[in-house]
């Protein structure tokens, strides 16, 4: 087995120093691989559970268009999305066209003139910036006179609590918790945490709308922000809860209430979630929900995996090495333009599509530095999928997720290495004292 398992990944261009080096940090991690797998046999028989309490049939597959009045696939997927997050209902569509449009349906179907948003996690993702109109934007919630306020995080990334307090207000309509960190280097937050900042603002002001943003963190823990309080629980389709099968889509999910008004804001008031025809796309969205948990738990590996080889090769590493995990993202930092190019070329030369394509800084819109992308998705852009990005500016970090299986994943980690040794970043010696 050895001997053809090293011939197989010579072929694919993986030195023996680098596979040795690979095998023994994978080694060393096996218990915490265990773990993640316990998480993911959990998961899986909370999504199976939900698929036969509902009865999930051949039929929910069934080509629907036109308006889609009773298009039964759509609206049992709602419930099994539902019931696996604890929830009164779901919105889950594919009219939904990726995670900033879901979240920005949520606020938008959920706030009214002269209501307050609050952030008190700092700083939201990038797009929403738009979307509340902190960055001015056409139709942002600012042209609708909808007020914004955001807490800064403590030094330690947590919550500043007293300032919390203060920034609630009569006006405070929803609060938006990021359980991700994204692209920034606070800490992501465990579900529990969420919990405890949800009791806290629920205590001030009972009525406010808690809503979690999602993303990335779905099937992370045997958890969700729903089943500690969030009113409302938002992500993208094309990361962890499409399973890599979704081509397309976004949920929301929480109180029947809050859902109904995102329903009327997605298609049009009076009617809701009547229509919304799923075009054949229900088949994957039920496949994916259902791979997702061991999906997610392989991305989990891969990022783990990177966090133990490029700490102990001297990278900085977000998270480190041994924190427990709350999402599937890994930060690198490389410390030089060469070291993140490198690197996204190995992410790149490890895919299943356009392995044969060279990545490269470009001025993408809307960034302030060339950023470099690598991604072979068999879905345009999706991150549940192997990817890393980079902008190249200080401290040179790149950024990595997804794979939606673990050997992927391993290989997209060893052609990295690969790539920093062909760049002399990282040396052979190095690897062999590893
Ligand atoms: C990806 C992401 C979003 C936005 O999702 P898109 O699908 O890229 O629009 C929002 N918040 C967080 C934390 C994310 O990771």
């Amino acid at each position: 087995m050895n001997t053809i398992m090293d011939e197989m990944y010579q072929n694919l261009g993986i030195s023996k120093v680098v596979l040795d080096a690979g095998n023994r940090i994978e080694q060393e991690l096996k218990s915490r691989f265990a773990n993640f797998d316990k998480v993911a046999e959990y998961n899986q028989l909370k999504v199976l559970h939900a698929m036969q309490k509902n009865r999930v049939n051949e039929g929910c597959f069934h080509y629907a268009s036109g308006y889609g009045y009773n298009d039964q696939g759509r609206d049992t997927l709602e419930q099994v999305y539902a019931d696996t997050f604890h929830t009164e209902a779901a919105l889950v569509r594919p009219q939904i066209t990726c995670g900033t449009h879901a979240l920005a349906l949520a606020l938008s179907a959920n706030l009214r003139p002269g209501d307050e948003l609050l952030s008190p996690v700092g700083k939201p993702y990038d797009t929403l910036e738009e979307v509340i109109g902190i960055r001015p934007s056409k139709g942002s919630l600012a042209e609708y006179g909808i007020t914004y306020r955001q807490v800064e995080l403590l030094e330690d990334g947590y919550f500043d609590y007293p300032a919390i307090e203060k920034a609630i207000n009569e006006k405070t309509k929803l609060i938006t918790i990021q359980r991700s960190k994204g692209y920034q280097t606070r800490p992501s937050y465990s579900v529990e945490k969420i919990g405890e900042l949800i009791a806290f603002v629920k205590k001030i002001k009972p009525d406010v709308i808690c809503m979690v943003d999602n993303c990335y963190g779905e099937f992370v823990e045997t958890i969700e922000p729903s089943d500690v309080g969030a009113d409302m629980i938002v992500g993208s389709l094309i990361k962890n809860p499409g399973g890599g099968l979704a081509p397309i889509g976004g949920y929301v999910a929480g109180r029947s209430d809050l859902i109904e008004n995102c329903a009327y804001r997605l298609t049009s008031p009076g009617l809701g979630k009547e229509v919304g025809a799923s075009l054949g796309v229900m088949q994957s969205f039920y496949q994916g929900f259902f791979l997702a948990p061991t999906v997610v738990s392989s991305a989990i590996k891969g990022a783990v995996f990177a966090a133990n080889i490029y700490e102990r090769l001297g990278f900085g590493v977000i998270p480190n090495g041994q924190e427990s995990r709350h999402d599937i993202i890994q930060a690198v930092e490389l410390g030089t333009a060469d070291g993140v190019i490198a690197f996204c070329k190995g992410i790149q030369a490890a895919a299943p599509v356009d392995s044969f394509v060279t990545p490269v800084p470009w001025a993408m819109p809307g960034y302030d530095s060339d950023v470099i992308m690598a991604a072979g998705a068999f879905v345009q852009g999706s991150s549940i999928e192997l990817s890393a990005d980079g902008p190249i500016k200080p401290p040179y970090a790149v950024y990595f997720q997804g794979g939606l299986t673990w050997p992927h994943a391993k290989l997209g980690i060893l052609q990295s290495l690969q790539q920093l040794v062909s760049v002399g970043i990282v040396t052979e010696e190095q690897l062999k004292n590893l």
